[in-house]
């Protein structure tokens, strides 16, 4: 077990606010059962809010990993909620080969609170972690994610991860049962990122010059467009973005689309402003949360230079982040071996077709 931070081990609370604490000893007092279930060995990895972590955090946590993981059956991370999913992302793409578990966990209620949702998430983590599938999950609630899938979605709620577009990988009530996850992978670090990556929430009112100033600073840009992947393009309106996909793409930064609404997937090609954005070298981020699009082009702007490249690594589900079914994505059948993908959102492959273009406004217009 590897403890980052997170509310699970603080102590404090209102009036004063909510502060990391010692979490060895509060752990033995807290959970003596977990002596019961496994062989639990724990290393302080840090002791901050999550909000604290950083991409260089994730790259020392995937090497602590990759170097003590062949001792043990399974890991356990310990983390707080609010970058929770970026980490498991992260970590993720960093181990692209595992053959055993590693599963995050947080909690809602410090471990030392009565109505505590940490004990029963660390018992279903270290349960999780020997028996899971052998990729990177989530633990939270009873449920068992894929940790590249997953969204924070509630502040106050002990239910707090969803995971959109891909079904849960365990329930852990009265029993626990896992699915089988991503195949065992012999077990690979690939320890390169490169956090010069920004997200652009696309919203009415966005000033192109904005996201036009700041191209100078990135490799990567990731688009939270509307809906299928849409964005303005008119240039009567003043607001385009295409000026904007134009120059990222002269200056060699790799932009990728994911959509606003949390469910399916981007299909570039529907309409005039992801058409748009497709013919100047936008790249369909298929039914990737934000969370994985931006972590995972970090991970891929770290191993390649080319935006062909880029562009080839980011359309392919490396670690069952986007599924295959979705459009622009490459052909990845197997990747998902064990789940029944015909669960999955995202619809079948579809061909690409002329863009819809708005309807000629057939309003009367007084004269
Ligand atoms: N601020 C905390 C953190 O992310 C929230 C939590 O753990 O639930 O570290």
């Amino acid at each position: 077990m590897l403890h980052t931070g997170g509310t699970l081990g603080m102590t404090g609370g209102r009036p004063s606010a909510l502060r990391p604490s010692p979490f060895a000893r509060t752990l033995r007092e807290r959970v003596p059962e977990l002596a019961e279930l496994a062989d639990v060995r724990l290393e302080v990895f840090s002791n901050l809010d999550s909000s604290e972590i950083q991409p260089e955090a994730w790259l020392q946590l995937a090497r602590v990993l990759a170097r003590r993981l062949p001792e043990f059956d399974g890991a356990v991370v310990t983390h707080g909620t609010d970058t929770l999913a970026y980490t498991a992302s992260a970590l993720s793409f960093l181990l692209p080969g595992l053959d055993r578990p590693v599963v995050l966990t947080g909690s809602q209620r410090p471990l030392k609170e009565v109505r505590t949702d940490a004990r029963l998430n660390l018992i279903d983590a270290v349960t999780s972690a020997l028996r899971g599938p052998p990729e990177v999950t989530v633990c939270f609630d009873s449920k068992l994610y894929r940790g590249n899938r997953t969204l924070k979605a509630a502040v106050a709620d002990y239910d707090a991860f969803e995971s959109p577009n891909f079904p849960l990988l365990g329930t852990l009530g009265v029993r626990a049962n896992f699915a089988k996850g991503l195949p065992p992978r012999p077990l690979k670090l690939v320890d390169r990122l490169d956090p010069r990556v920004f997200l652009l929430k696309v919203y009415p009112g966005l000033d192109p010059a904005l996201p036009m100033a700041l191209l100078g600073r990135m490799r990567g840009l990731v688009v939270e467009a509307y809906g299928a992947g849409n964005v303005p393009v008119d240039e009567a309106g003043g607001r385009s973005l295409r000026p904007v996909f134009h120059e990222a793409r002269r200056r060699g930064v790799a932009v990728v689309m994911v959509s606003q609404a949390p469910r399916n997937a981007v299909d570039l090609s529907l309409y005039e402003g992801g058409s748009a954005a497709l013919s100047e070298g936008a790249i369909g981020g298929g039914d990737m949360t934000s969370v994985a699009a931006v972590t995972k082009l970090m991970h891929v702007l770290g191993v390649h230079r080319s935006l062909a490249a880029i562009r080839r690594a980011m359309e392919r589900a490396v670690a069952g982040e986007r599924s295959s079914e979705t459009p622009s994505s490459a052909s990845d059948a197997g990747e998902d071996a064990g789940i029944d993908s015909r669960t999955h959102p995202g619809g079948p492959n579809r061909t690409p077709r002329r863009a819809r273009r708005p309807l000629p406004d057939r309003t009367p217009r007084s004269s």
